[in-house]
């Protein structure tokens, strides 16, 4: 049977049902090797680039290598069950309708899958598809371009976006051999989500002719489309990740140094606030400054309707939802008053800049004034300055992962929840606007696995150049902790950098001062994207 339909043939229903399963399982393992694989391959980190690729074919190699009617039959199975999904009627008879999430993902990992094969030679690309869009002249002499395409940016739009193509002309994009594989597995996902919408449309009509087998039917007891799209392969038949590539534990630094300038995270030794500057080492490594009273500043800024992407960069989304929650409702319910406060301790704002955000950033805005007697004790509470003095530790992610006593279903952390609350979640959430096209991918990928930590990480990731969080990320504060630690690094290098140039380069050396800048820079790589001009997080109120 194909996807087109094919309704007066008798179809092997199990088989049917074991064909789809076994695709999944190649598209699920791709899938869990793109989404966990800590490393960042956005760097010049060879090896691991190197090592995930590997892990990618691993997925792959053998699936239907020589088997045409099996691979025909298994994407026409995956294809009918996730085109469509039932929806229940008024009178509790089922229909079949679109399954918008599912043509999407499907569409990604095949595309993964097409990559993956190209790449390594079991795929070839059609003859067709290598056609030249114009006829300019192939490139000579330029490192991996003995054999390629000039391509429309429309046709070649992952090359064009990722400017890794070397060149680039009046509208053309020169599509190199290595970059080939990805382009044409991109035309494959845009070809196989039309073909999906179209799939769903001969799969209702041949429903409602009485074509489909029985087991097609939205209303049968057992459907055959229902088994195989709501079926997940256990963990233990999922590939195994290496653990993170990134051995530094940023937040883990930070703690340390922050802990070594006299702020500790015992709340009462911390009632007295730290006004002290102070600019340390603890380690050979760790030699830029720790400076009290900036995490302060950088918390009160966020409940600032006009907070910069750079300034919020270093809170997790649970904190940035709640921050956005104060700037349009000066108002939280207690179980996120509660987190909010113990995340601001784990940050290390002392008790005194904890109380002094609520009563600067947040009660002049209006409802939340009538707690203010209240919310004193509450705070000093949270600190383990009242009552039953409980020194609280920060709530881990594991427990924002879980639904909230007082928020009706709610859990605080964005990515423990289905794809479509999470997309209708986050739209209009400013956190992740400023997340790019590549990265919402990955994120989709990982809240689609269940698996909302390495949604989180890839958020990091995205944020902050390709640096990985590093193991062990279990606590929101340690988001906090590890950007604030690569941030405060990466100004320290820029600052060694732009000292270098003015002391390694003479004065009068004006023709060759780029290229021993560009020396001088090397020797201190900060990540592309990276943006370190910080706004001013003075108040006026201060
Ligand atoms: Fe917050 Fe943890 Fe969820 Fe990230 S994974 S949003 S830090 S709860």
């Amino acid at each position: 049977m194909d996807a087109n339909g094919a309704g007066d043939i008798d179809v092997d229903i199990d088989a049917f049902v074991a064909l789809g399963r076994a695709r999944l399982l190649v598209l699920y393992s791709l899938e869990h090797v793109t989404v966990n694989y800590r490393s960042s391959v956005r760097g010049a980190d060879v090896a691991a680039y190197v090592e995930r690729e590997e892990a990618l074919w691993a997925c792959a190699r053998g699936f239907c290598e020589d088997d045409a009617i099996g691979e025909a039959s298994s994407a026409a199975a995956v294809k009918l069950a996730l085109c469509c999904a039932e929806k229940a009627n008024d009178d509790g008879s089922r229909r079949l309708h679109p399954y918008e999430y599912g043509c999407e993902w499907l569409a990604r990992v095949e595309a993964m899958l097409t990559r993956v094969r190209v790449k390594n030679g079991v795929e070839k690309i059609p003859d067709d598809f290598a056609t030249p869009d114009c006829e300019f002249e192939r490139p000579e002499g330029v490192e991996d371009c003995d054999v390629g395409a000039w391509m429309t940016f429309e046709r070649a739009y992952v090359a064009a976006r990722s400017r890794r193509s070397p060149l680039v002309k009046d509208g053309y994009v020169y599509v190199t051999r290595t970059l080939m594989p990805e382009v044409y597995a991109e035309h494959r996902e845009r070809c196989i989500r039309n073909d999906l919408s179209a799939t769903f449309r001969r799969l209702q009509l041949w429903v409602s002719e009485g074509r489909a087998p029985p087991a097609f039917d939205p209303n049968a007891s057992y459907n055959a489309l229902r088994a195989i799209r709501t079926w997940v392969p256990d963990v233990s038949e999922l590939p195994d990740i290496p653990t993170s590539a990134s051995t530094t534990n940023w937040g883990k630094r930070r703690r340390e140094r922050r802990r070594a300038n006299g702020v500790a995270q015992h709340a009462i030794a911390i009632e007295e606030d730290a006004t002290a500057t102070a600019s340390g080492a603890v380690g050979p490594n760790a030699t830029y400054r720790y400076v009290a009273g900036e995490d302060a500043r950088r918390a009160l800024k966020m409940v600032d309707r006009h907070v910069s992407t750079i300034t919020a960069r270093p809170f997790p989304p649970c904190m940035r939802s709640k921050f956005e929650e104060l700037q349009r409702k000066a108002h939280l319910t207690f179980t996120d008053r509660f987190q909010l406060n113990l995340f601001l301790k784990g940050i290390g704002l002392t008790v005194n800049e904890t109380l002094n955000f609520w009563r600067q950033g947040v009660f002049p805005k209006g409802k939340m004034k009538a707690y203010q007697g209240e919310h004193t004790y509450n705070v000093r509470h949270n600190y383990g300055l009242e009552g039953g003095m409980i020194d609280y530790t920060p709530h881990n992610c594991e427990k924002m992962q879980q639904e909230h006593k007082d928020g009706a279903g709610r859990c605080a952390c964005p990515f423990a929840t289905d794809i479509e609350t999470f997309r209708s979640n986050t739209l209009g959430q400013s956190w992740y606007q400023s997340v790019s096209i590549d990265a919402r991918d990955k994120i989709e990928s990982a809240v689609h696995a269940k698996n909302p930590s390495a949604a989180c990480e890839h958020v990091f990731e995205d944020a902050h150049g390709g640096f990985s969080i590093g193991p062990k990320f279990e606590f929101p504060d340690a988001y906090y902790d590890a950007s604030m630690e690569i941030e405060e690094m990466c100004r320290e290098r820029a600052d060694h950098a732009q000292f270098d140039r003015k002391s390694t380069v003479p004065e009068d050396v004006t023709t060759a001062d780029g290229a021993r800048a560009n020396v001088a820079a090397d020797t201190h790589p900060l990540p592309a994207n990276f943006n370190l001009a910080l706004e001013d997080l003075s108040s006026d109120d201060e």
